[in-house]
C-alpha cells in the first residue's frame, strides 16, 4: 500500500499514526525487502503450509537487513504458485511429501485422475503405483482420496536466484524438498550470508551466482540442508 504526497516534515507524524494501527513502513534500497506471501493453508483449501506464519518469521529474522543489493523472499502455499515463488531471490513453495497405505485403498482411481503429473497409476494387479520422479508434491492425491489412503507431511520447496524485472530468470531448485522449519532457516541463513559475503555492491543474487558459478553456492546450501 502506498501513501503518496506526504510532506517531508510530516513523515514522523505519519509513521507514528501508522504505528498506532500496527503498520510499519516497508523498505527499498540494498536490503531485504518486505516478505510477501499468498493466503496459504490458513485460508486457501489448496494450501500445504501456513504461509503467513512463515512470512512473519522470515520477516522478523531478515527484514531490512543491509546487503549488497535488494533481496526478496516470497512464500507461496502450494504448487499452484499464486505468489510466483521462482521470481524471488529466495522463493518458498509449500508441498506435501506423500505416503500411501495400500490397506485403506478401495481402488476407486480418484487419485490417479487427480494427479496432474501422471505419477499415479493402477496396475493390472489392481495396485496403485507412484513414479517418484514425476511427483511435484502437489498433494492432490491426499486431498482427493475418499479413503484417506494417502497422507502428506508438509514441506518447503525452495528456489534460489530468481528475477522478474528488466531481466527475467526462473529461480533454481538446488536441493530436495525441506521437511522442517529449522532446516529451512539454516538454508535461508546460508543463502543470505553467501550473498552478503560474495556479491559486489549493486549486484543481484542471480548475477553473483552467474559470476562465481553455481557449484560453490550449491555446496554451501547442501551443507546447510544436511545440517
Ligand atoms: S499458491 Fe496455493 S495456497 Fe497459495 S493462494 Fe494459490 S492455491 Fe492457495
Ligand atoms: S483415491 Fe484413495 S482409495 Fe481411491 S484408488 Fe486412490 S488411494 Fe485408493
Ligand atoms: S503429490 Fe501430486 S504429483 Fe505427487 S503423486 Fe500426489 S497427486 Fe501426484
Amino acid at each position: 500500500m502506498e501513501i503518496p504526497y506526504i510532506k517531508l516534515e510530516d513523515i514522523d507524524k505519519v509513521k507514528d499514526a501508522l504505528a498506532e494501527g500496527g503498520v510499519s513502513p516497508g523498505v527499498c534500497g540494498p536490503r531485504v525487502r518486505t516478505v510477501t506471501a499468498c493466503q496459504g493453508s490458513a485460508i486457501c483449501p489448496s494450501g500445504c503450509i501456513d504461509t503467513s506464519a512463515l512470512a512473519r518469521e522470515l520477516s522478523e529474522r531478515y527484514f531490512g537487513r543491509e546487503l549488497p543489493h535488494k533481496f526478496k523472499f516470497g512464500v507461496t502455499g502450494c504448487v499452484n504458485n499464486c505468489l510466483k515463488a521462482e521470481e524471488n531471490d529466495f522463493g518458498v513453495k509449500g508441498g506435501l511429501i506423500v505416503s500411501f497405505n495400500p490397506e485403506k485403498c478401495t481402488r476407486c482411481r480418484v487419485c490417479t485422475k487427480a494427479c496432474r503429473q501422471g505419477a499415479l497409476s493402477l496396475s493390472e494387479e489392481e495396485k496403485i503405483t507412484k513414479q517418484d520422479s514425476l511427483c511435484n508434491n502437489c498433494g492432490r492425491c491426499v486431498k482427493s482420496c475418499p479413503a484417506e489412503a494417502w497422507t502428506g507431511e508438509p514441506g518447503y520447496i525452495v528456489s534460489f536466484g530468481g528475477l522478474f524485472g528488466n531481466r527475467i530468470f526462473r529461480g533454481e531448485n538446488l536441493i530436495p524438498i525441506i521437511r522442517d522449519k529449522e532446516t529451512l532457516l539454516r538454508v535461508a541463513d546460508a543463502t543470505i550470508n553467501y550473498f552478503a559475503a560474495n556479491a559486489k555492491p549493486g549486484e543481484r543474487f542471480r548475477s553473483t551466482l552467474e559470476r562465481l558459478g553455481i557449484d560453490d553456492f550449491k555446496k554451501r546450501v547442501t551443507e546447510a540442508y544436511n545440517g
